[in-house]
């Protein structure tokens, strides 16, 4: 990979985006070097199919970028199924004001996660090895501002994952593809069962301008009231018996 030549792509594309002004130079080098990390260490982790530099900026660190207009200065943030560590590692780097925590039930994922923080200096970031529905119940539970995921799981089943972290006052933010509006109306009985309303929904087009578009959602999900203590439920029931 070339550093100049992914820099002034990076740049090109957040442009594009609508989120250019993201970018400092200090956020460009780590960007780069956790690139350059991603695919160095896929072959051991296993961590991503997308390992081509376009594909990378766009599908990886421009869709985990678009989450950053929504969170408010010095927040703390949750990311449940972080995987390679999108969107928390991209959003740890261009936010140091944040507070992030990334949680997966994988440990070579969290493994590599941590290391990659490590690797860049990342004061702002905790990696976290748990399921997502034991942590729940611990002192995790009802403690972030914000909590985030990307592609875990159909919405219904996620609200039971997500909506339990999140404090009374803050919101969960599912970021979706094409089909959000559907998973959107289908969890609407989960979403008020957990204590939570919808706020709004974002719609967007991330292009890179060369053909390449991705259709995103964002649905803003705000909790209004305590989740049960019954929620989280085991996994087999939260997939078996969605809210
Ligand atoms: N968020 C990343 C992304 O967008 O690239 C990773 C997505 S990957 C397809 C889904 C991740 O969710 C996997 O790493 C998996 O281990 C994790 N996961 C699925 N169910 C989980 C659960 N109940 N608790 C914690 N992690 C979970």
């Amino acid at each position: 990979m070339d550093r100049n030549g992914f820099i002034s792509e990076l740049r090109r594309v957040f442009s594009l985006c609508g989120i250019g002004e993201l970018l400092s130079e200090e956020a460009e080098s780590r960007l780069f070097r956790l690139s350059e990390y991603l695919v160095s260490e896929n072959e051991k982790y296993n961590l991503t199919a997308v390992t081509d530099c376009p594909g990378i900026i766009l599908r990886h660190l421009a869709d985990s970028a678009s989450l950053s207009p929504l969170l408010r200065e010095g927040a703390s943030l949750l990311d449940v199924g972080c995987g390679a560590g999108f969107p928390s590692l991209v959003l740890a780097i261009l936010r140091p004001d944040l507070r992030v925590s990334a949680l997966d039930a994988t440990e070579k994922r969290v493994r590599y996660v941590a290391s990659a923080a490590e690797l860049l200096g990342l004061s702002n970031l905790t990696a976290i090895c748990l399921r997502a529905e034991d942590g729940a119940r611990g002192e995790m539970r009802e403690s972030f501002d914000f909590v985030t995921a990307r592609a875990v799981a159909r919405l219904p089943i996620l609200a039971e994952l997500c909506l339990p972290y999140v404090r009374v006052g803050g919101s969960f933010l599912a970021m979706k593809g094409s089909g959000g509006e559907l998973e959107l109306s289908e969890a609407g009985k989960a979403i008020s069962v957990l204590g939570g309303k919808i706020e709004q929904v974002r719609e967007s087009t991330l292009s890179d301008g060369q053909g390449e578009t991705l259709t995103r959602m964002i649905a803003e999900i705000r909790k209004i009231s305590h989740t049960p203590a019954l929620y989280p439920r085991h996994f087999s029931k939260i997939s078996k018996k969605p809210l």
